[in-house]
C-alpha cells in the first residue's frame, strides 16, 4: 500500500468516526433496512469526496483486478459523458465504483458513503431523513402517514427502547478543519466524485486513463 504520514493519520481518523458510526447504527437498527444489494443511496447523487478520501479511494482501485478496473474506467467515461450533456445545475449519477449493486472498493469508500442511512442534523440544524425513508426503507416504519416527519405514535407502538434520533454527521461537520488539526493532516478540495476524474487543463471528457497510484497528498 501506497502510503504516508498524512494518510495514516487520515486511517486513524476515519477508525474513530467509523466506530462511532458503526455504534449509531446498531442503536438506530430497528429503523435500519439496510442490506447488502441495496445501493439505492450510491444512485443519483453527487458523492462529495475531498481530496484524501478521493486518494484513499484510489488506493483501494488499485488493487481490484484488471476486468473490474475496465468495468469502473468504462463507467467514468459514460458518466463524464452525460455530465458534459447534461444541462441541469446539478448533475447526479451512479457512483462508478458500484458493479453489480455492490461497492467494488467497500474497505476504502468515502465519509459520505459511511454515514448515509442514518439521520443526521443538517447545516441548518434541521433534521434530515435519509430519501430511501419514504422507498420503504430507513426510518419509514416510524414516519408519519403522508409526512416527512418521525411520528413519536408510531415510535411509541412499535415499542422500541431506543428512540429514533439524528446525529451530528453531515459531511460539512465531519469534514471540519477541528478535525484536521486533531488528527494532523488535511482533508484538501472537496467537490463531486466524478470531477476528481476530469483533467485539470481541460473541461471536456476525454478516454479516461483509470488512475492506477495516488495523487501527491501534501
Ligand atoms: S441507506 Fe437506504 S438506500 Fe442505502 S443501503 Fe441503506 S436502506 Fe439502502
Ligand atoms: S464508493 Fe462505494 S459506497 Fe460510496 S457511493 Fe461509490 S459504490 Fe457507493
Amino acid at each position: 500500500m501506497i502510503m504516508n504520514k498524512i494518510l495514516e493519520n487520515y486511517l486513524v481518523y476515519l477508525n474513530v468516526i467509523e466506530k462511532k458510526v458503526n455504534k449509531f447504527f446498531d442503536e438506530q437498527k430497528p429503523y435500519i433496512f439496510c442490506k447488502k444489494g441495496c445501493a439505492k443511496c450510491c444512485q443519483n447523487a453527487e458523492f462529495p469526496f475531498s481530496k484524501i478520501e478521493f486518494c484513499y479511494l484510489m488506493e483501494g482501485a488499485s488493487k481490484l483486478p484488471l476486468e473490474t478496473k475496465q468495468i469502473i474506467s468504462d463507467n467514468i467515461t459514460k458518466i463524464l459523458t452525460q455530465r458534459k450533456q447534461c444541462t441541469k445545475e446539478e448533475f447526479l449519477y451512479t457512483c462508478p465504483f458500484l458493479i453489480n449493486n455492490v461497492c467494488s472498493v467497500y474497505q476504502y469508500r468515502g465519509i459520505v458513503c459511511r454515514t448515509f442511512g442514518l439521520m443526521n442534523i443538517g447545516q441548518d440544524g434541521r433534521v434530515k431523513v435519509p430519501f430511501c425513508c419514504y422507498q420503504g426503507l430507513n426510518y419509514s416504519n416510524v414516519l408519519e402517514d403522508g409526512g416527512t416527519q418521525i411520528s413519536r405514535e408510531k415510535y411509541q407502538k412499535l415499542g422500541y427502547e431506543k428512540e429514533p434520533v439524528a446525529f451530528n454527521i453531515n459531511y460539512n461537520f465531519l469534514t471540519d478543519a477541528d478535525f484536521e488539526n486533531g488528527f494532523h493532516f488535511k482533508f484538501g478540495e472537496k467537490k463531486p466524485l466524478i470531477e476528481w476524474f476530469i483533467q485539470p487543463d481541460q473541461q471536456s471528457p476525454m478516454p479516461v486513463e483509470f488512475p492506477l497510484t495516488n495523487p501527491n497528498i501534501k
